[in-house]
């Protein structure tokens, strides 16, 4: 679809005023794609893929989408489909394209994360800016609700699960998972189609986040994998996914015995994968790397 009839979708559909057009000039509309009856992964609009569920009484939402013409469009979709009000927001991480939105959400929401997913909301950022997270204004869209190691929220007789595998693109990822529907909302746990984000600057480790992705596999018998960017996988993806991150870690190993400097190891992989392979031979050079 070109980029003029985006607009005309997004103003018939959502009769957008001029403002929201502006700031959406860069994406597509959001779009909710149905898993089950209840439960829908949303696409398009500014920031990361997310999810919706309609429970019993309320609505839980994963990751928040980047700006408030995205939000918008998330909240009105909820509107068409549910009269129910959202009652929880659960961020998969601390990333802006997960959080940044938070702040447009009705304060009468409750956001979810892991503990640490809501201590990173306040470091700054990769250029070092201080967060905006601390000021008073937004101190009510940060997470006020968190947990350690698992944690089960009811919507009425209907169960989410929150797990934490450990660290790995973050420190605080999370996976959301819907038994029923045996789907798994697992945010930039996995990319598919460009190389493993790992933010070493939030305490991010690549060794880690296999070991993370397999626990999960271990521990969960979901089928489905929704990712933050990238189309759904199966258990067979992830364990690819897997594979592959052991298979280039192994390869920078044998590199870096070889005492080659970062930019060498880089030199013998593509180019896109420059910033996980620097990554991984931080991590083994920090002896991170187990
Ligand atoms: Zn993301």
């Amino acid at each position: 679809m070109n980029r003029i009839a985006q607009y005309t979708l997004v103003s018939v559909v959502v009769g957008f005023a001029s403002v929201g057009l502006a700031q959406q000039r860069d994406s597509a509309p959001v779009e909710f794609q149905r898993i089950s009856e209840r439960l829908f992964q949303t696409a398009g609009g500014r920031g990361a893929q997310g999810g919706v569920y309609i429970g019993d009484d309320g609505v839980l939402v994963i990751d928040a989408k980047m700006d408030e013409a995205s939000v918008k469009q998330v909240i009105e979709g909820i509107g068409k489909l549910t009269d129910k009000p959202i009652e929880y927001l659960v961020n998969t991480h601390s990333d802006g394209d997960h959080i940044a939105g938070n702040r447009y959400f009705p304060k009468t929401v409750t956001f979810i994360a892991h503990e640490n997913c809501r201590k990173e909301f306040f470091l700054p950022g990769r250029d070092g800016r201080p967060s905006q997270w601390s000021t008073p204004e937004l101190a009510p869209f940060v997470p006020s609700v968190t947990f350690a190691d698992k944690m089960v929220v009811y919507l009425g007789s209907k169960p989410v699960e929150f797990w934490y595998f450990g660290v790995g693109h973050t420190t605080g990822d999370i996976v959301v998972y819907f038994p029923e529907e045996k789907t798994a909302f697992i945010g930039d746990q996995i990319f598919l189609t460009r190389p493993q984000l790992i933010h070493s600057y939030k305490g991010g480790n690549s060794f880690e986040h296999v070991k993370t992705l397999s626990k999960m596999l271990a521990t969960l018998d979901a089928e489905k994998f929704c990712s933050g960017h990238s189309a759904s996988t199966d258990r067979k993806g992830i364990a690819d996914h897997i594979a592959e991150m052991k298979q280039l870690q192994a390869k920078v190993k044998s590199l870096t015995e070889q005492d080659k400097t970062l930019a060498d190891v880089q030199a013998e992989f593509d180019q896109g994968q420059a910033r996980l392979i620097e990554s991984i031979y931080n991590e083994l050079k920090a002896g991170s790397a187990q």
